[in-house]
């Protein structure tokens, strides 16, 4: 990631890729204790679009709020940076990565408080499940780590540290052939994915775990918006992994994952096994909402312009 052409927009100014660094007593670098974002823009008529920018700095911002971190640019400025990357870097679709950390000030496990750097990075990515995936569904495996505990860290804060769990999850499934890991909550009810939220179909209405343990997910709620649109009811419930083996349908929801059919859970079939007709028409709208085809959520764009 780091030896490429480009530009990252690094504490107000824009600077070369390869010299966007940091010293290796970067105080978040060895406990975590940081805050970031996964957005997208997408290509449009109008050219490229970010998608729901507002929500996505909002999170950021909270986030650095439930862990204390101040960081030194406001709404405006981070809103205004991923448009510079875009812009700079010749983008017409990316993902991005604001992140906000703290610095070498000092290393106890006290940080540095008044030495909070924020960088905002884009790059084209694609679907981050696979192409495939979208298509034909993914393999999940449910995993032998559980989820955070709302006491043990923030879970509604995107925050660094809370990704060791991710990754853990994620390394475990992958390793064992499957795709991509189901997170249970500490009592064993589903929580999430390692980076996705989670949704259930099954006799025509939607199911999702509620947010105690899972992150805000900015794509649920757009998928909260669908389902309405749609006449889809929706339990918003504790479930169960046997309630995920017996549903029609489940999909993971993320900026990155946009809308990723389940086709297995543990070796057991969801359903018919492939993407469903649910699923599929969720994931149809999302890519229209997303793709500026929509003129209903013109509100959710911002034009790069
Ligand atoms: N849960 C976790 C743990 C995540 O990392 C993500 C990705 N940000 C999500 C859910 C989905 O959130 P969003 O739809 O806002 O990308």
């Amino acid at each position: 990631m780091a030896d490429r052409d480009g530009w990252i927009w690094y504490d107000g100014k824009l600077v070369p890729w390869r010299e966007a660094t940091t010293h290796v007593l970067t105080h978040t670098l060895h406990y975590g204790m940081g805050v970031f974002e996964g957005v997208r823009a997408y290509e449009t008529a109008k050219g490229p679009a970010i998608f729901r920018l507002a929500d996505h700095t909002d999170r950021l911002l909270r986030s650095a709020h439930i862990l204390g971190i101040d960081i030194p640019f406001g709404r405006d400025a981070i809103n205004d940076a991923h448009l510079a990357v875009v812009r700079e870097n010749g983008l017409k679709s990316c993902y991005f990565r604001p992140m906000a950390f703290y610095g070498s000030g000092k290393l106890g496990v006290a940080p540095p408080a008044n030495d909070v750097h924020l960088i905002v990075a884009a790059w084209p990515w694609g679907a981050y499940l696979g192409e495939e995936g979208l298509e034909t569904g993914i393999r999940v495996k449910t995993s032998s780590f559980a989820r955070h505990h709302v006491n043990v860290t923030m879970c509604k804060a995107k925050a660094n540290g809370n990704y060791m769990n991710s990754i853990l999850a994620n390394q475990e499934a992958t390793r064992d052939g499957y795709d991509e890991a189901l997170l249970l909550d500490v009592d064993g009810f589903v929580a999430e994915g390692s980076g996705e939220n989670v949704f259930l179909v099954r006799r025509g209405k939607l199911y999702t775990p509620d947010l105690t343990s899972a992150l805000e997910g900015i794509t649920r709620d757009t998928v909260l918006a669908i389902a309405a649109e749609m006449g889809l009811e929706l339990v918003e419930k504790r479930i169960t992994r046997d309630e995920v083996y017996s549903a029609d349908e489940a999909f993971f929801t993320g900026t990155a994952a946009e809308i990723t059919p389940i086709r297995e859970l543990d070796n057991r079939v969801i359903g018919a096994g492939s993407r469903g007709p649910v699923t599929t028409e969720i994931q149809r709208r999302y890519f229209a909402i997303v793709k500026g085809e929509d003129a209903r959520y013109a509100h959710w764009l911002t034009l790069v312009g």
